[in-house]
């Protein structure tokens, strides 16, 4: 449940596609048809999320040289839409496009083990100084508060 002044924010304000301007779903700014048509990455490397053309465990690199890291994870493509709403908040300080991305990742379903520490890449003091945030970070940390229930080793 939201809090009164999110209530009221969203009655004044209410969910609008990002994409389309359709009415959005409620707590995402997007709308079903254009988050049904999201580029799902359903065939991927385990160990380093690549897509891959058709469902195997390994992708042709991770098989010739095994990746220092035991999974990654990647629940949609770097394709149309969410390629332009990543430039819209990473170049073009769109912070609505950064929380929706977010709250897509968020309510993905993780297919491998919880991780116990989940770390951004850290940004270069002067890009950060320019950005104003890290962008990782910005949409990481609602996933991490909702695996862990708390905030800490973000
Ligand atoms: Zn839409
Ligand atoms: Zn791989």
């Amino acid at each position: 449940m939201d809090a009164p002044w999110q209530q009221l924010q969203r009655l004044l304000l209410p969910w609008r596609c990002l994409l389309c301007d359709a009415a959005g779903r409620d707590g995402i700014d997007l709308c079903a048809g254009c988050i049904d048509e999201l580029p799902r990455n359903h065939s991927s490397c385990a160990r380093c999320a690549l897509p891959l053309p058709l469902p195997a465990a390994l992708c042709g690199e991770c098989q010739r040289r095994i990746p220092p890291w035991d999974a990654a994870w990647a629940p949609f493509r770097y394709l149309w839409p969410l390629d332009r709403l990543e430039s819209r908040f990473k170049f073009g300080a769109d912070l609505a496009a950064g929380r929706c991305l977010s709250t897509l990742w968020q309510r993905e379903p993780m297919p491998v083990e919880r991780p116990e520490l989940i770390v951004p890449v850290p940004l270069h003091r002067a890009r950060l100084r320019q950005r104003g945030y890290n962008q990782v970070s910005v949409t990481m940390k609602k996933r991490y508060v909702s695996l862990q229930g708390k905030q800490g080793l973000f």
